[in-house]
């Protein structure tokens, strides 16, 4: 049902929790975990996290693994998201099969449920409202006050809740509380709201409720009612533990799953909350959830990162129980390691300075092999065509070079990869002074890159034949923000402060080598020298369009560090 991972994954705490249950024989043998997104936005690759330890340990234990949308808050929530959510999960590697839910089929049951706790006086609808509650709640050093409507007799809580799922009362007027105890060390205890009287009608149940469950209520119940063993979930949850429990030990019902809390995972120079990243797509700040630029699993595909890479990089993150944040550089690094291994090597050039090779004949297209991938011999070889007219990489070449400068410069030797050593013996410049064009002559003996009599260039240079490539527009990207932890500013600052203006720089007039006019969105390849890049879904076949997924090395991480 999952993704087979190349490597294992290690046992962490909670596979031992899973092997310890086994071996005594609880559960009956089984083991059934559950995926449970809130469709109110894009995965990101912190829910990846979730996943390959959801579907993992289902997997490893031959059980299932259920996808649930926790489709209980009709406000933030949409069907477009559920299709997004499905698409971002069979794109990372992970089938449910037959065990797709959704919490609000089960709204019927709740129903019933919540009847059925205040027939046994642990449940009472309040007239308080959200903020008269929150007021009454108590802290941590003092216990919270009692609602005057929490002694309400059945038959009152049972006919005011009747008239809450009726209609009868507007948003906000009453609640369904639980009736627990308003002195709990526990917050999570005090009374907690159960059902909330919300008018707003919900992408697959219409108009037909004007009640909607809380999440407590429903995620408890709904890992009940599926049978779920495991349900496993960030440590945001540890106090609400208790509320889980109390609600299923307070009902009778088919089973009782236990919730085990992890570290969620952090990255640094990222945001990862589905609100808070919704908030740049609203706000224009970014194209879209899919943006190559966000954290979202739908961003990362279309930047170009593999799903295998994604998978590798929290699988060797790993599970524990206590909070960390991950340089977003490792997850580069998981990226650039799949894609070394398994990316074509192309020739693009992406800001051109054409070249003449004076003493090559005017017209003549010569087809030279390299090699498609030094890691992998089974891929082989194409032609790349060389013409009298070529275009190098304009920072390939400077006039007066630095010492440590071994590219091209006036009256230098290089070699151009797979083809001729050239010397540079003429500069062209424009009115301004720009150069625009090198004069070269090239070495007929040199073909293939090697010279006969064994003279040595310094400088390898990547290159396309200026008649025979396809024009490109090419994007690159730099983190988002420019800081580690863009949501830590002091109260009433927006974090937008630290959005990095330059995570993206449009380059338009890049120059690709013919064999990639056959790229289609999705195909990934290593531009040599500038980087792994993927073709975005706005190319054409007139118009390519490319992102660049990684550099080759780690270039930014370093100098970024200190924000
Ligand atoms: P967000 O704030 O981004 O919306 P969430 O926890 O509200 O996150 P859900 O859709 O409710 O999002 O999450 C589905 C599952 O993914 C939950 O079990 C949740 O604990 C888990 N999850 C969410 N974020 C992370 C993270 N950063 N690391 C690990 N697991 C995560
Ligand atoms: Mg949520």
């Amino acid at each position: 049902m999952s993704a087979p991972d190349e490597t294992p994954a290690p046992r962490d705490f909670i596979r031992h929790i899973v092997a310890a249950d086994l071996a005594a024989g609880k559960n009956g043998g089984r083991v059934v975990t559950r995926f449970p997104p809130e469709p109110n936005g894009h995965l990101h690759i912190g829910h990846t996290k979730a996943i390959c330890l959801d579907f993992g340990v289902a997997e490893e234990n031959d059980g299932v693994c259920h996808l649930r949308f926790d489709d209980t808050n009709p406000t933030a929530e949409e069907g477009a998201y559920v299709d997004a959510i499905k698409e971002d999960l069979h794109w990372l590697g992970f089938d449910w099969g037959e065990y797709e839910y959704y919490a609000s089929d089960y709204f019927d049951q709740l129903y019933a449920l919540a009847v059925k706790l205040i027939e046994k006086g642990k449940a009472f609808v309040c007239d308080l409202s959200s903020e008269e509650i929150a007021a009454r709640r108590g802290s941590l050093t003092e216990p919270g006050t009692h609602s005057p409507y929490r002694d309400r007799s059945v038959e009152e809580n049972i006919d005011l809740f009747a008239r809450m799922k009726a209609g009868e009362f507007e948003n906000g007027e009453r609640t369904l509380r639980a009736k627990i105890d308003m002195g709990s060390p526990n917050l999570a205890l005090r009374d907690p709201i159960l059902y909330r009287v919300h008018k707003v009608p919900h992408h697959r149940t219409g108009n037909a409720w004007n009640i909607y469950p809380m999440y407590d209520f429903a995620h408890s119940l709904s890992d009940s009612i599926e049978g779920i063993t495991h349900s496993l979930c960030t440590l945001e949850f540890v106090d609400r533990r208790a509320l889980y429990d109390w609600i299923l030990d307070s009902l009778e019902v088919p089973c009782h799953p236990q919730q085990i809390e992890f570290a969620r995972l952090n990255l640094s120079h990222t945001v990862m909350s589905k609100r808070v990243l919704k908030g740049l797509v609203d706000r224009g700040i970014v194209a879209g959830w899919d943006d190559p630029r966000m954290p979202t699993i739908s961003g990362m595909r279309r930047r170009g990162y593999p799903p295998t890479a994604l998978r590798r990089f929290v699988t060797e993150v790993g599970v524990a129980k206590r909070e960390n944040t991950i340089e977003l550089a490792r997850l580069e690094a998981s990226v650039r390691e799949e894609l070394n291994r398994t990316a074509l090597r192309r020739m693009a050039v992406l800001r051109p300075l054409r070249v003449v090779i004076e003493n090559y004949p005017e017209g003549e297209v010569e087809h030279l092999p390299a090699v498609n991938n030094p890691e992998d011999e089974a891929a082989g070889s194409r032609d790349v065509p060389f013409t009298r007219e070529l275009y190098i990489e304009r920072d390939d070449f400077l006039e007066d070079p630095p010492k440590k400068f071994f590219r091209l410069a006036p009256g230098r030797e290089v070699r151009l990869r797979y083809a001729y050593f050239i010397t540079c013996t003429d500069v062209v410049k424009d009115a301004n002074g720009e150069v625009v064009e090198l004069r070269c002559t090239y070495d007929p003996a040199t073909r293939g890159g090697d010279a006969p009599d064994g003279r040595k260039v310094k400088g390898t240079l990547h290159w396309v034949s200026a008649p025979e490539s396809i024009a490109a527009e090419v994007r690159l990207y730099a983190t988002l923000f420019s800081v580690e932890d863009p949501l830590d500013v002091p109260e009433g600052e927006d974090f937008t402060a630290s959005l990095n203006p330059d995570s993206l720089e449009v380059v338009e007039g890049a120059r690709l080598e013919p064999a990639l006019a056959e790229a289609v969105p999705g195909d990934r390849v290593q531009f040599e020298r500038t980087g792994y890049f993927c073709v975005d879904p706005d190319s054409t076949p007139d118009a390519n369009v490319w992102n660049r997924a990684v550099t080759l090395r780690d270039t930014w991480a370093k100098v970024s560090r200190k924000g």
